[in-house]
C-alpha cells in the first residue's frame, strides 16, 4: 500500500546548482508533503551524469538521460553512446528531456530536429518513455509526434501549454499530458485542456527549479510545490486530491516502471 496521497514529480531539475545547498532539506520537505517519488531530469550530458549520480542508490528517485533543445548542438554520436549507457542503469527510466525550442532558438532549427529525431528513435528502440518539450514550433513538433510509431506510447509532453496541433498530435499516439505550475498562474488559459485530458494520461510535475506555482510564484521552485499543483488541478477537474494523487501516481508508474513505486 502506498500512503495517501502519494504524488510523483516526474520532472524536476534536482540534480540543478539551485539545489546544491539545501537537496536534502528540499526532498524531505517534498515527503512531507506528499511527494513519494521524484524523476530527476537530465538536459545536458553534464547534467544527465548528475541526475543519474543522484538517482543511483535512492529508493525515491530516478533520472532521465538526453539533451534539450537548448543543447542540441552538443549532441552527436558520442553523446548518444553515452546516453545510451546511462538509460542501461537501472535507476534511468526515460530519455530526455529532448524536444523542439524555436522561442528561445540556441540551436538552429535542423539541429534540434536531428537531436529530438534520434532521442525519440532512441526511446523507441529501447521502449523507454521520451520526456518531450515543445515551445514555439507546433508545426514541426506535430509532425515529429505524427511520426512516433511505439506500442506502449512513450511521449511524454511535459509541461503542456502547446496550441490544438500538439495537442492532436500527442492524442493520436496516445501521449502522456504532464502539467506544471502553469496551471495555476492567473494567465493560464488551457483548462479546457487540462480536463480534457484522459484520466489514464494525466501527469504531474513541477519543472522545478522554475515555474513555481501560485503560491510560491516568483520563487526557486522545489518537488514538494507539485502538492500545489496537484490541488489545483484536482479543482479544475472537479476531483479529490486523493483520486488525482492515486490516479496520476497509477500512469507515472504505468509510464516510467515500477521504480517508481520507490519512496523518499
Ligand atoms: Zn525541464
Amino acid at each position: 500500500m502506498r500512503p495517501s496521497p502519494f504524488l510523483v514529480d516526474t520532472h524536476c531539475h534536482l540534480a540543478d546548482a539551485a539545489f546544491d545547498a539545501d537537496r536534502d532539506a528540499v526532498l524531505a520537505r517534498a515527503g512531507a508533503a506528499g511527494v513519494g517519488h521524484v524523476v530527476a531530469i537530465g538536459e545536458s550530458l553534464a547534467g544527465s551524469e548528475r541526475a543519474v549520480a543522484l538517482a543511483r542508490g535512492r529508493r525515491g528517485l530516478s533520472a532521465t538521460a538526453g539533451v534539450h533543445p537548448h543543447e542540441a548542438g552538443a549532441w552527436s554520436a558520442g553523446a548518444a553512446a553515452r546516453v545510451r549507457e546511462l538509460l542501461a542503469a537501472p535507476e534511468t527510466v526515460a530519455v530526455g528531456e529532448t524536444g523542439l525550442d524555436y522561442h528561445y532558438m540556441h540551436s538552429p532549427r535542423e539541429t534540434q530536429r536531428a537531436a529530438f529525431e534520434a532521442q525519440l528513435a532512441l526511446g523507441t528502440e529501447l521502449g523507454k518513455p521520451v520526456i518531450v518539450h515543445a515551445r514555439d514550433a507546433d508545426e514541426d513538433m506535430a509532425a515529429m509526434l505524427g511520426a512516433v510509431q511505439s506500442d506502449p506510447p512513450i511521449v511524454v509532453l511535459h509541461s503542456f501549454s502547446s496550441g490544438e496541433a500538439v495537442w492532436n498530435a500527442g492524442m493520436v499516439i496516445h501521449a502522456y499530458f504532464s502539467f506544471s505550475g502553469m496551471i495555476t498562474f492567473k494567465n493560464w488559459k488551457m483548462t479546457d485542456r487540462l480536463t480534457a485530458c484522459p484520466p489514464d494520461r494525466l501527469l504531474l510535475e513541477t519543472d522545478a527549479p522554475y515555474l513555481a506555482p501560485v503560491p510560491h510564484r516568483g520563487r526557486r521552485n522545489e518537488p514538494g510545490f507539485v502538492r500545489d499543483v496537484a490541488e489545483r488541478a484536482a479543482g479544475l477537474r472537479g476531483e479529490s486530491l486523493e483520486t488525482l494523487a492515486q490516479r496520476t501516481t497509477d500512469n507515472a508508474r504505468r509510464c516510467f516502471g515500477a521504480r517508481i513505486d520507490g519512496t523518499l
